[in-house]
């Protein structure tokens, strides 16, 4: 089985590794820049992405990071793991980073205080059914550059619809929390870009 890393300085760990295990791979939890090495993929879950982007840089784990984003490693990010990627950040906390490695510009917290956190069916390119999402605090994809791509969408309640899953190359992100239901097919995508 390919070995798919969690980064595990902060928030949503033990249900990612549990995810990759059924979707076929084996979990290691990433807290040093050593834990990268000889990954097939890695996951960046959600938390709260300015106290993860604190941690990063903490942990030196920044410039680690974006190498292996370079080097083309697969990467799933969810919700916080999203912001982390995003080239292009809305409502940042003042000084928040990214690794800006996803030609995308993400909202923070972006679906407002009416939607908090909700569940929906979401119709993910590449997924035969509909995937149930779950969203807490989520941010969305405001604009997409060329190099990016739309995997999904909902409803923003006020007859739009927002971008809420993109794929560039081997890196997937979701608004969305894939790891909270038992449905594993969104880190299965990520397993099948890990076997190559
Ligand atoms: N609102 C959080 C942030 O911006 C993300 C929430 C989550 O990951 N569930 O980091």
């Amino acid at each position: 089985s390919p070995v798919v890393g969690v980064l595990a300085v902060q928030g949503d760990v033990g249900a990612h590794a549990r995810a990759l295990t059924a979707a076929g791979a084996l979990p290691r939890r990433v807290r040093r820049p050593e834990d990268l090495a000889g990954l097939s993929g890695l996951v960046l879950p959600g938390g709260e992405s300015t106290t993860m982007d604190t941690l990063l840089r903490r942990y030196d784990l920044v410039d680690p990071l974006r190498q292996l984003l370079d080097d083309g490693t697969p990467v799933l990010g969810t919700c916080a793991g999203m912001v982390l990627l995003a080239e292009r950040l809305l409502d940042g906390s003042p000084g928040q980073r990214t690794l800006g490695r996803l030609d995308v510009t993400v909202r923070r917290n972006a679906f407002g205080r009416q939607l908090d956190s909700f569940e929906t069916d979401v119709t993910v390119t590449g997924l035969e059914d509909p995937f149930p999402a779950v969203f807490i605090r989520a941010p969305w994809v405001e604009g997409l550059g060329p190099r990016a791509v739309t995997l999904a969408t909902v409803g923003d309640g006020r007859g739009g619809r927002r971008v809420v899953a993109v794929q560039q190359g081997s890196v997937l992100a979701t608004s969305f929390h894939p790891e909270l239901t038992a449905d594993h097919r969104v880190h299965g995508l990520l397993v099948d870009l890990a076997r190559g």
